[in-house]
């Protein structure tokens, strides 16, 4: 069995990254391959730390008196961990620690290296009004990092042998980096001998039971409200509708379509035409290549479709076999997902999802064990989150646009069809012209590739986000002229938030230096990573939410009120996002600790101001 120094529980001092300054931390496990600790800091920040990086609580000597000027040496009189400065006390740990990498720099310059055992800080709520908010143009935290720690990654994971890359002074990976799959064990020596860190992760989605429940659901509720819009009058109150027999389930030649239009996708994708962006840095320090060439794939996509329909290519086969289309996709999805789920057992740990790997096969399989999955190149989380699902609804939407006019004897589709369309169109060619923004988005930055995105991906966007196109078809709604205004004008306020929250963050993500940004303000956090605090992300805390909620809204009000299933998405939306908003409050407060507390305090509202 290795020795190790500190074991799992143990109060020490801890280095706060990029600082020489220490902390109370308790030692939450160690990693044998790495050599690493994790630690958790009293602000609940959780990092990994190197055996050097750490001290016995009784072998730290705090200075007691000290003469020098240097504002380091001013704070080391304060003597208890519990006591702090005056300056300490109205700056967050991270602040502390951004300015802390000032110091530090200035202080190493100087040679002054007794300094480097001496200094504590208390981790100590900041007063809003005292916040350590900086000018992003004076953002020297994140850019120092971003410099160095970018590129560094980038060059050293490339050129490194693993236990080399384990010698940079901090390790900033989030704690669980690896080998999450582990289940917890009970027992400290076992927690120690075994070969990685064993942490369980907060499970999402009502955990392993939920997992069961939603495995059921979904596909039922998908199947339900299929059954339900086809009826005359699908008003609740005609629940349930008629059970389908075997031949309304399934036909061989949906299946083959559905085969056939994820081939062309497929195709598509792999093309050698557009650009290759870089996702985000990965806990390896690895930045992934994406082709981002999602636009050029709704182009082609269209121009298929419009010369098909020139060619006397009957499109309302996919409305009168949406069921059958579904079922084939849904078997699609079913496959997928195990092949995912078979193959993450083999993926190493630092590619497997921090969410996922609680170690339960159902649970497992639902949220998705391996973060990346790729074929060589070829990427199938990011493929199925673009591709076949997303360019499929506009397709879908287009097909029950042709059976409205045939069903309905119209010359043209509806008011109220052409906006759905439009809209929906606007939506999803937006989302493939940003397409680089989506490898900033959760799904692609945080959750791993299984069931519940292979699924969402393929069957639920397809074959729910089109519900209200479906509706239509046969519940025609008609619309006067200045409600055609009001609806496109409450689409174009969502419209023009959704777009511009999100390409803010993204750029800023993208590069935090970025001098059309350097208005913005900014709090610093310990894993480098900066906070947006004004701007749309001062406004809420999910401005992107918002424009999305507001076009949801667009999206539904065309089908007027007599039904409640039109209405589905934009119920089925809210109730998602907020949880979205709840899961990544927590995965934010557990990656920033104090400073995403600080956040937000500063931005007290979550989606809508003064409202929630
Ligand atoms: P976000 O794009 O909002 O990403 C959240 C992440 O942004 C956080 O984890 C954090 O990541 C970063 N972040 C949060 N606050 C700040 C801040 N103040 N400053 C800088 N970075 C911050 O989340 P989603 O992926 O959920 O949403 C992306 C878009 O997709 C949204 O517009 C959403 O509405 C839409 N969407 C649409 C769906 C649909 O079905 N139509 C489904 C889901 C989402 P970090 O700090 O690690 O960078």
């Amino acid at each position: 069995m290795p020795s190790v120094k500190y074991h799992k529980g143990d109060m020490v001092m801890g280095r706060w990254p990029g600082s020489n300054l220490y902390y109370e931390v308790k030692v939450l496990g160690f990693e044998v391959k790495s050599q690493l600790y994790t630690v958790i800091y009293k602000d609940g920040t959780e990092l990994e730390l190197k055996e050097q990086d750490m001290k016995n609580s009784h072998d730290f000597h705090p200075r007691s008196r000290s003469r020098s000027r240097s504002p380091g040496r001013r704070r080391s009189r304060s003597r208890s961990p519990a006591r702090t400065t005056r300056r300490s006390s109205s700056r967050t740990a991270a602040a502390v620690a951004a300015a802390a990498i000032t110091e530090s720099e200035s202080l190493s310059s100087r040679k002054d290296s007794k300094l480097k055992e001496m200094v504590e800080v208390r981790l100590t709520p900041m007063h809003p009004s005292k916040m350590a908010v900086e000018n992003n143009s004076n953002n020297k935290h994140e850019k120092k990092e971003n410099n160095t720690s970018n590129k560094v990654n980038e060059s050293k994971a490339k050129t490194e042998p693993e236990p080399e890359r384990n010698q940079s002074r901090y390790n900033l990976r989030r704690r669980k980096a690896e080998a999450d799959s582990k289940p917890q064990q009970p027992d400290d020596t076992k927690v120690f001998s075994a070969p990685a860190v064993t942490v369980s992760t907060p499970l999402d989605f009502g955990g392993k039971l939920g997992a069961y429940f939603w495995l059921l659901f979904l596909p039922s509720w998908v199947l339900f409200v299929i059954l339900q819009v086809n009826l005359q009058d699908p008003s609740l109150v005609n629940f349930p509708p008629p059970v389908p027999t075997l031949e309304d389930l399934w036909d061989s030649r949906a299946f083959g379509f559905v085969i056939l239009w994820i081939l062309f996708q497929v195709l598509l994708y792999i093309l050698p035409v557009g650009k290759l962006s870089e996702g985000m840095p990965l806990r390896s320090g690895e930045r992934l290549k994406y082709r981002t060439n999602g636009f050029f794939a709704i182009v082609m996509s269209a121009t298929v479709v419009v010369a098909a329909v020139h060619l006397g290519i009957d499109l309302t086969y996919i409305h009168s076999h949406f069921l059958q289309l579904a079922v084939a996709t849904f078997l699609i999805s079913v496959l997928l997902s195990i092949y995912l789920y078979i193959r993450s057992r083999y993926a190493p740990p630092d590619q497997q999802a921090l969410g996922g790997s609680s170690g339960n096969v159902i649970y497992d399989f639902f949220k998705g064990h391996e973060l990346n999955p790729r074929i060589k190149n070829f990427d199938l989380k990011f493929f199925c989150e673009m591709r076949p699902g997303l360019i499929g609804w506009c397709l879908i939407n287009f097909a029950f646009a042709l059976a409205e006019k045939k069903q309905q004897e119209l010359d043209y589709p509806s008011h109220a069809m052409i906006l759905v369309n439009v809209f929906q169109l606007l939506y999803v060619v937006d989302g493939l012209w940003n397409e680089e923004a989506i490898l900033t988005t959760m799904d692609l930055m945080h959750d791993g590739f299984g069931f519940m995105l292979a699924f969402g991906d393929l069957v639920w966007v397809p074959f729910t986000y089109t519900l209200q196109a479906y509706y239509l078809v046969s519940h025609p709604n008609a619309l006067s002229l200045p409600a055609v205004a009001a609806i496109v004008l409450l689409k174009l306020v969502g419209y023009y938030i959704f777009r511009k929250s999100n390409s803010e963050k993204n750029a800023f993500r993208r590069n935090p230096s970025d001098p059309k940004l350097a208005y913005l303000k900014t709090i610093p956090t310990a894993t480098g990573k900066s906070l947006l605090v004004s701007g749309w992300w001062g406004v809420v805390r999910h401005p992107n939410y918002l424009g999305d909620l507001i076009m949801a809204l667009a999206w539904s009000l065309p089908c007027g009120f007599s039904h409640l299933l039109p209405w589905y998405y934009m119920i089925y939306f809210i109730i998602l996002l907020v949880h979205r908003d709840s899961r990544d409050m927590s995965d934010c407060r557990r990656k920033y600790g104090s400073a995403w507390d600080e956040y937000c305090r500063t931005v007290r509202y979550r989606i809508i101001p003064r409202v929630y």
